[in-house]
């Protein structure tokens, strides 16, 4: 497989797409929608899904509609609304016109659920929510009918009203559907499709008290919207036997229902209640925080919308639950990030370094590719001066083998600048560390190569001390040190899992002075070290903050070189 470029490949649902076009289902007609519940953040499952849906519908000349399914007004909020819209729109998708609410659907609902009580298919129920749940029966046994199950037409009509009404508490009667208290399928034994709830609608206020289920809504809605393809993650699949027979006894429009695995990916949680639960308690800084796998929160660290598309066709769609290693989304963002950022010079922990033979006043402005790939991205200046800053670990006083950088008498090169000779070393009197480097410099080597051909085996990067603007650079690991998080025992809790050191906070670094004012979302490659972004939130123009979204090693590129290697090994 290329990377970039490719055809894409085709996978179940597409496959079973161009089977119904062949076959003239609707016209040829294909419209999906993306229907999130807004009670939390769009995640990176969900950008799956978003991708699928828009995908699809734009690859077949079709519509995508972007519907809330907002039926349970105790968990859902207005913002979560707003959030989710701007985070579709950065994903690159566009819904038009055709954005929606179940809850706009409320007035039809309700009809759907008269005409089924007036078919002899819905009774009002008085059990108790405990009781409801007792007569279920479980997996292996069947469940018991209730009493109130063979109510008159007439009688359920006006207690339905009633309930429409406000004459009874929260939770005293629902609205069920009259199905098979013996069907395999629990969801088929008389589920409950109207609660009542004397909870205000973020959208429709207080004008009902009772409101659908989410079984009762979704499907039916779709039907509205006339969804020809209703694509839904797997834990659906139970649930469409009951959509069928809403739709089938209703005798409205009928999508059709496909299935697919969830996203899921290691060292990371992806689950809104989960997420909902490090919010609130305060365990990240809030939905956005940079280590969090939603929309809000990697955008915030820097990814591209780009990279999340890519990835999402990568990882493409199946019915096998599978987890997807992060490393791979981390190799999709490289791969982007390494063509649109430009390469800057920046100092995370500054070593001070003393040029001895360079002149004290002298500041020279020495020429630098934006990228060394590209000319396009052009080419700037960066000033050199006596004084500069190296990254600490690029001296060693006394280094083993294998490294090649800084050390006593050691020559190495200053990356677009000159060779520089470590000459002797300035040390804190009380704790014995490493405080000032002193060097010379050979004026012959301008620009990084020797006229007498002589080599160095290290290049290291550095800013001009008086030149260099401070920066706060925050860097990220994962935010979970266990691979699957989400896996805990009876009784144990998923936050055991956070890594504690999924953050690291450096102040007093040191960036090359063009990135002075750098504006919030600015991308960039820090040379050597990974790409940064500005934060969106923190920085300001004269205190800059930046995210590493990630490093430069790539562990999926590794991982994919070493089953190579064993797949020719092993014949
Ligand atoms: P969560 O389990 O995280 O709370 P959800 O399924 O309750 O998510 P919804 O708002 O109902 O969240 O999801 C909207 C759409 O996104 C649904 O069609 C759902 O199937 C899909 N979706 C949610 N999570 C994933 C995932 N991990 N991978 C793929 N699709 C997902
Ligand atoms: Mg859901």
């Amino acid at each position: 497989m290329t990377e970039t470029g490719t055809q894409r490949p085709s996978d179940f649902i597409r496959n079973i797409i161009k089977e119904d076009i062949r076959a003239g289902k609707h016209g040829g007609r294909v419209h999906t929608r993306f229907p999130p519940e807004p009670n939390g953040y769009l995640h990176l499952g969900h950008a799956k899904s978003i991708c699928l849906n828009f995908g699809i519908a734009a690859e077949f000349g079709g519509l995508c509609n972007l519907r809330f399914d907002d039926t349970n007004p105790s968990r859902e909020e207005a913002s979560y609304v707003a959030a989710i819209k701007e985070d579709v729109r950065w994903l690159g998708f566009d819904w038009e016109d055709r954005e929606f609410y179940a809850s706009d659907y409320f007035e039809t609902l309700y009809e759907y659920a008269v005409r089924l009580i007036r078919d002899g298919k819905a009774y009002v129920c008085d059990l108790s929510p405990d009781e409801i749940r007792e007569y279920r029966g479980t997996l292996t046994s069947p469940g018991k009918e209730s009493p109130y199950r063979n109510r008159s037409v007439e009688e359920n009509l006006d207690l339905f009203a009633r309930m429409r009404r406000g004459e009874f508490k929260d939770g005293s009667r629902v609205l069920r559907a009259r199905i098979d208290m013996a069907a395999d399928n629990l969801n088929l034994r008389d589920p409950v499709i109207y609660r009542i709830l004397k909870t205000p609608h973020h959208r429709t206020g207080d004008r009902w008290c009772i409101y659908p289920t989410y079984d009762f809504t979704h499907g039916q809605s779709d039907a509205i919207e006339g969804i020809t393809h209703s694509l839904c993650t797997l834990e659906f699949e139970d649930h469409r036997p009951l959509y069928d027979w809403f739709i089938e006894n209703l005798g409205i429009f009928a999508p059709r229902q496909i299935e697919f695995a969830r996203l899921n990916l290691t060292y990371t949680v992806m689950s809104k209640r989960m997420l909902l639960e490090l919010v609130e308690g305060g365990y990240v800084s809030g939905w956005d925080d940079p280590r969090m796998p939603t929309l809000s929160g990697i955008r915030r660290r820097g990814y591209t919308p780009e990279s999340i598309r890519n990835f999402c066709e990568r990882i493409g769609v199946a019915k096998r639950e599978s987890t997807v290693d992060i490393a791979l989304l981390e190799h999709c963002l490289r791969q982007d990030l390494n063509e649109r950022a430009p390469r800057v010079m920046a100092v995370l922990r500054p070593l001070r370094v003393v040029i001895e033979n360079y002149p004290e006043d002298r500041v020279e402005m020495l020429p630098a590719l934006n990228h060394p790939a590209n000319p396009d991205m052009g080419t700037r200046e960066v000033p050199f001066s006596r004084v500069i800053y190296i990254e600490r670990e690029d001296f060693l006083e006394d280094p083993p083998k294998k490294f090649y950088r800084l050390a006593p008498g050691r020559e190495v090169r200053l990356r677009y600048a000159y060779f520089i000779r470590c000459v002797g070393v300035v040390k804190d009197d009380a704790t014995g560390e490493v405080v000032e480097i002193r060097c010379t410099y050979d004026p012959e080597t301008r620009g990084g190569d020797a006229p007498d051909g002589r080599k160095v085996k290290a290049t290291l990067h550095w800013v001009s001390a008086s030149h260099a603007v401070p920066a706060e650079v925050r860097l990220y690991g994962h935010l979970f040190s266990k691979e699957n998080p989400a896996d805990v025992k009876e009784g144990e809790d998923f936050k055991a899992s956070l890594n504690p050191r999924s953050l690291e906070v450096l102040t007093g670094c040191r960036v090359e002075p063009g990135l002075a004012g750098a504006p919030p979302g600015a991308r960039y490659q820090f040379e050597r070290l990974g790409y940064f972004c500005v934060d969106s939130r923190d920085s300001s123009p004269d205190a800059l903050v930046f995210n590493r979204t990630v490093t430069l090693r790539d562990t999926w590129a590794r991982i994919r070189k070493t089953e190579a290697r064993q797949r020719k090994e092993t014949p």
